[in-house]
């Protein structure tokens, strides 16, 4: 065998042939995302903070390290954190898993999730993994809720409780892009609603899974809903963080 033949063989055994990377098309392995993609995602965090509470990306002060939202009101929830910002090659990765048909996306997307979660969450207080639901009408439309497959993978390598059912949005909001924090809070304000499955969370901890953290407004209300029904702490855990220019609104998704 000559040289260039174990290379091939070696490559095969590392990247089956044929097989892509989802996210970027290149040779890859199945439901994984490629070394080239891992590695521009790790460095888009290079040289930021985070705030310390909402985990949203940003150059913050210690000793807090808190961002401008969280030192005004602390939002509910015990901690959000995301694996990475959300520009560029995170962006057009949620693009293709939300809107262009790659749902094989959610496996390796909600694997990375999984990771930070056991990294940063208390994971023995934890009773399960809920989805910020959408709206039926929206789910219809779009076929499924992104942040029901992402939490689907999240809770099976965590071997936690899926929890589809303990959160229900009963009020279609209007875009909140155009509205100021404020607004936001009241737009959303009784969006949501707990459904039977909460009772699996009384007393006990939760990871509230959406695939990306921009204002906080959504996550905020989810929290409120989920610790009215008598969870114990709330843990956010998204795929994508904004990255937060302090004095620019942040859009929500
Ligand atoms: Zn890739
Ligand atoms: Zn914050």
């Amino acid at each position: 065998m000559v040289f260039r033949d174990v290379v091939n063989v070696i490559q095969e055994f590392i990247f089956p042939p044929g097989a892509v990377c989802p996210a970027c098309g290149r040779a890859g392995t199945p439901r994984q995302l490629c070394p080239a993609c891992l590695k521009a995602w790790s460095e888009l965090a290079q040289g930021m903070g985070i705030c310390s509470h909402c985990g949203r990306f940003g150059n913050f002060l210690p000793p807090a390290a808190l961002c401008r939202d969280c030192r005004t009101e602390r939002p509910p929830f015990s901690l959000a954190r995301g694996v990475a910002p959300y520009e560029g090659p995170v962006r057009d990765a949620l693009y293709l898993f939300k809107f262009a048909g790659k749902q094989e996306l959610a496996f390796p997307l909600g694997s990375l999730m999984a990771g930070l979660a056991r990294e940063l969450f208390p994971r023995r207080a934890l009773a399960g993994v809920v989805p910020v639901p959408l709206h039926p009408d929206r789910e219809r439309e779009r076929r499924f809720n992104q942040a029901a497959l992402l939490a689907a993978a999240v809770a099976r390598e965590l071997r936690l409780l899926l929890l589809n059912e303990a959160l229900f949005r009963v009020r279609e909001t209007p875009s909140q892009t155009t509205l100021s924090g404020a607004s936001r809070r009241v737009n959303l304000a009784g969006a949501f609603s707990p459904g039977k499955a909460a009772a699996h969370l009384q007393g006990k901890g939760v990871v509230l899974v959406d695939d990306v953290y921009t204002t906080g407004a959504t996550a905020a209300e989810c929290s409120r809903s989920l610790l009215a029904a008598g969870a114990s702490s709330v843990y956010v855990l998204t795929l994508a963080t904004a990255v937060l220019k302090e004095g620019n609104r942040q859009e929500e998704s």
